[in-house]
């Protein structure tokens, strides 16, 4: 295994100062992957107070020192040093009730929660591999370190953790785990909001995460209630050929890997049980139910806490994820003033947003392909770029004239705003060229 040189040298200085070290966790189990890791972390035999000593002079950050992390920052990149530790349990589901430094590198590996996560590695020493993690990478396989009831006892949060790395990694939990998974998923609801929406997005954006989905229904349920009817629900609407949870998971797997737009996909459907209505012909609507989805949306993601903006950008795309972006006769809309409209209450990021979401909710219904759903999307895009590329007015700041030019001809007060807004669909409705002296001139008539 080829070390960063900052690590090498990380290492080998707590090492030329009497204390073990090594790379450990994360970055050992992705090099073995024969994956980039993402940052490299570092444990050692060293307390904090000797780390700082080691590493006198050095840029540092003491954030972590009360866990026993002390941070080196080398060329701007931080590398985490964490003294070995044992953890008490999580009586409060939140933090370890204690944690105990100790000298002996086989403790720290052992309160770790998977056998591919209780690696280590060091330059001299080679990888240190007390329970089998290697070979359960080579099998494909998360299996807890030590007894998986108890393991998940200690520290709820493993039970989402286990699912995530199955996800990201597309690796099977082995039977002992798994069986743990679900006998203990309940426990879940006692973990910190913070670190179950951490784990779940990552698990979302995961290569597996529809398989994942699909196995372990009910651990979703347990963190996202809203999503407990969904599984089984028959749709009975011609419309859909699988059950709302099975056509939740596709249009999960369906949506490009970005966490927000995963949670759209999740939550998308969630007000359809609660919006049914049965027509006499036995078939099911669920009109309204976006804006029921909606509700959830904003709930969940607030009960998640998921910072604002992510809060409001997926509440606003589940309220939305159903607009009509077709002509009567089914072909995709992309027309100049559809697209404007569009742009205009969207803007760009969210429309192409919405274009994904319509794909992936179509393909999820079972009864188009694929095939002719990217065509659609890849038209509406193509259709999008080429009106962006004319650099076209949609929204007041593009408007060549603005609040001031509108009060120096003696608008007040709320009739600046209307007398934009007028000009402005004039703009996009190709009624008004945007031009200053066309528009004062325009706006003169009106009044
Ligand atoms: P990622 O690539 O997502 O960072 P990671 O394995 O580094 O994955 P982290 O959450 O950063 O995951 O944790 C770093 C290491 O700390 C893990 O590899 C594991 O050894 C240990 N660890 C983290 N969380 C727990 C936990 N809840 N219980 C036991 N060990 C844990
Ligand atoms: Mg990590």
């Amino acid at each position: 295994m080829q070390l960063p040189v900052p690590v090498q040298d990380l290492i080998a200085r707590l090492r030329r100062a009497g204390f073990p070290a090594y790379a450990v966790g994360g970055c050992v189990r992705d090099a073995l992957l024969g994956l980039t890791p993402h940052d490299w972390d570092l444990c050692t035999a060293a307390s904090p107070e000797e780390m700082k000593r080691v590493f006198a002079g050095e840029r540092i950050a003491e954030t972590g020192l009360r866990h026993g992390t002390l941070t080196v920052i080398r060329d701007h990149v931080p590398y985490e040093i964490t003294a070995f530790r044992t953890e008490g349990p999580y009586s409060d589901h939140r933090h370890p009730d204690s944690v105990s430094f100790v000298t002996d590198v086989r403790e720290d590996l052992s309160r770790r929660d998977f056998t591919v996560n209780a690696m280590a590695w060091a330059p001299e020493e080679g990888l240190l591999d007390l329970f089998g993690g290697r070979e359960d990478l080579e099998r494909r396989i998360i299996r807890c370190v030590g007894v998986p009831e108890e393991r998940f006892e200690e520290d709820a949060l493993r039970i989402l953790r286990a699912l995530r790395f199955a996800s990201v990694y597309d690796f099977a939990l082995d039977p002992d785990t798994a069986r743990a998974v679900r006998a203990l998923y309940p426990t879940l609801d006692r973990v910190a909001a913070e670190r179950l929406r951490e784990e779940l997005l990552k698990l979302l954006c995961g290569r597996a995460a529809g398989r994942i989905l699909r196995e372990y229904p009910e651990v979703f349920s347990a963190v996202i209630p809203d999503l407990a009817p969904m599984a089984g629900y028959d749709q009975r609407n011609h419309h859909h050929r699988f059950d709302l949870w099975e056509h939740t998971v596709r249009a999960v797997e369906s949506s490009p890997p970005e966490p927000d737009l995963r949670l759209v996909m999740l939550l998308h459907d969630t007000g359809k049980p609660a919006s049914r209505t049965m027509d006499e012909r036995g078939e099911a609507h669920y009109r309204g139910h976006p804006k029921l989805s909606a509700e959830i949306a904003a709930r969940v993601t607030d009960n998640l806490r998921c910072d604002r903006a992510c809060q409001e950008r997926v509440t606003r795309l589940v309220l939305y994820h159903d607009i009509p972006l077709r002509n009567e006769d089914g072909s995709p809309a992309t027309d100049r003033r559809f697209l404007l409209r569009r742009l205009n209450q969207f803007g760009e990021k969210d429309l192409r947003a919405l274009f994904r979401i319509h794909r992936a909710d179509r393909i999820a219904t079972g009864i188009t392909s694929p095939e002719r759903e990217d065509a659609r999307m890849a038209q509406r895009m193509e259709a999008l770029d080429a009106l962006l590329r004319e650099r076209p007015c949609f929204t007041l700041r593009d408007l060549a004239v603005n609040g001031s030019d509108l009060t120096a001809l003696g608008f007040r007060g709320p009739a600046v705003g209307r007398a934009l807004s007028g000009l402005l669909n004039a703009v996009m409705e190709g009624r008004l060229p945007n031009e200053k002296e066309a528009l004062l001139d325009a706006v003169k008539k009106m009044s």
